[in-house]
């Protein structure tokens, strides 16, 4: 998938306009996000920060010592009889995947959920040589089916209505038009459970690997997952290197923070634990086990101090639920694989800042992600840092325009002394009259006052500012209340 994430702005006015997607985006807020403050009340709120404090050590210990783990973790998987392959990035991944189906004549692979192989866009590769890969989470089926990318983290197809799904099996799958939800589900399944029994290869994400026993977690709330995993006779498990955490009893506490953060359960219906390929006394599941962990920009992370906590990710989708900019928008505005505040933070990381430039300002810097997230990822801290290395960047990232330099650097001089904002503030008093109408600023000209209007109408600047209002408060009031300086 090529990235779109240069029309930023061009997306996120469609997603604007489109009432389907505005409805799917208020759903959000009152499902997602709502659930996940009634599960956290449950546990209790000091509970629940105590978890994060922890995840957080978690995290930061394993990143610090992210070599060691990896290099345990890739042991132990051979230990237990699996393959592991180190790819560089996403294409190098893919290439992994298709050369075992390929090696393995494999004509049909299923697939659980796996953002890893979004990055990767396996599904096109697979295709173009030949291998169906097919989608079998649900909200995955359907945008597979659909030709889109996912619009959500943990739910990828919550943009689509029931009627809008409907209509798309009947065109897709020739189902009777106007399906019920529960039909649809119907079909999906007696569709997918063929393809499970018929499939040379399982392609599943991870959602956390254990360094010191060499498994791989994989928590889903479909069945799909586990019989992607144990069915087909190869399990090939796709992760981002930096999913790997040192123990088991880890998992205690991510398996605690994920469900409530990401759609407020306590637990998912399924969690997997996949520790290498089929033993001798195993009754089934897989005889070839493969682990390929990819970098694709995470080692730019790592090495940057200020940008280093975004591994800490867990890809709950919280962050996107609380953020003011996706509630709006959605996920497709982004343009590529990671959509809402986080998104926005591994995005540039990934494809380039230069190409995802637009995406750090795609936020209002309010915190809430920050608040929400159950690793307490500082957010706002690093797309303040995205944004200054945008515009005093290396050379090729973006710089700031002639005219935006000089204004901020006005702006500058302004701020810092009191006579010269007054008088400034007197002059644009004066100047904004031509462009003011019934108390509003509206499409001023210039490009930077126009960029900045063309879509948010301010308030005029008041005639007498605060600060003369409250001198006169002061000649009139108490001599106790004290000079506003
Ligand atoms: S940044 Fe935090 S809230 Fe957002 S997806 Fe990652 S773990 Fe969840």
């Amino acid at each position: 998938m090529q990235p779109r994430t240069q029309e930023f702005s061009k997306l996120a006015a469609r997603a604007l306009g489109d009432t389907q997607v505005q409805k799917a985006l208020l759903g959000l807020q009152t499902g997602f996000d709502q659930a996940r403050q009634r599960a956290i009340l449950e546990l209790t709120p000091e509970a629940w920060d105590r978890l994060r404090d922890r995840a957080r050590e978690i995290r930061r210990h394993t990143l610090e010592r992210l070599d060691y783990y990896v290099g345990l973790l890739a042991d132990n998987v051979v230990r237990n009889g699996g393959a592991v392959h180190f790819a560089r990035d996403a294409h190098e991944a893919a290439q992994i995947v298709l050369d075992i189906a390929r090696r393995n004549g494999v004509k049909l692979a299923v697939k659980g959920k796996s953002m890893v192989s979004e990055e990767m866009a396996l599904n096109h590769l697979l295709a173009a040589n030949g291998v169906e890969a097919l989608e079998t989470d649900l909200g995955e089926y359907i945008i597979q089916l659909a030709g889109e990318t996912p619009f959500h983290i943990v739910a990828p197809a919550i943009h689509k209505s029931q009627e809008e799904v409907a209509e798309l099996f009947a065109r897709k799958l020739g189902t009777p038009e106007g399906a019920d939800a529960e039909a649809l589900t119907r079909i999906a399944r007696e569709t997918l459970r063929q393809k499970f029994l018929q499939a040379g290869m399982g392609i599943s994400g991870v959602n956390f690997a254990i360094a010191e026993t060499g498994t791989v977690c994989i928590v889903t709330n479909e069945g799909n997952g586990r019989m992607s995993t144990s069915l087909p006779p190869i399990h090939v498990a796709l992760m981002g290197m930096e999913k790997v955490t040192p123990a088991l009893e880890d998992l205690g506490v991510f398996y605690r923070l994920l469900p409530r953060a990401a759609t407020g359960q306590r637990a998912t219906s399924y969690f997997t634990l996949v520790s290498g390929p089929r033993r001798n006394e195993d009754e089934d599941g897989p005889e070839q086990f493969h682990l390929v962990m990819m970098d694709n920009g995470r080692s730019r992370l790592l090495a940057d101090p200020e940008l280093r906590e975004a591994l800490f990710c867990i890809r709950c989708g919280a962050c996107l639920n609380a953020c003011p900019v996706y509630r709006k928008v959605g996920g497709h505005a982004y343009g590529w694989v990671y959509p809402g505040p986080i998104g926005a933070v591994v995005t540039p990381a990934m494809v380039g800042l230069p190409k995802a430039v637009a995406l750090p300002f795609a936020s209002t810097l309010c915190g809430a992600c920050r608040e929400v997230c159950p690793v307490k990822i500082n957010i706002p801290r690093m797309l303040l840092k995205l944004r200054a290395d945008a515009v005093e960047g290396a050379p090729g990232q973006r710089k700031a325009s002639w005219y935006e330099g000089l204004t901020f650097r006005a702006w500058g001089r302004l701020m810092r002394s009191e006579r010269t904002l007054a008088r400034a503030r007197g002059v644009a008093v004066f100047l904004q009259r031509p462009f003011s109408r019934d108390g509003w600023l509206q499409k001023m000209p210039l490009p930077l006052f126009y960029r900045w209007t063309r879509g948010r109408d301010f308030p005029t600047l008041a005639r007498r500012s605060f600060h003369e209002l409250w001198e006169d408060e002061l000649r009139t009031s108490s001599p106790q209340v004290p000079p506003l300086r």
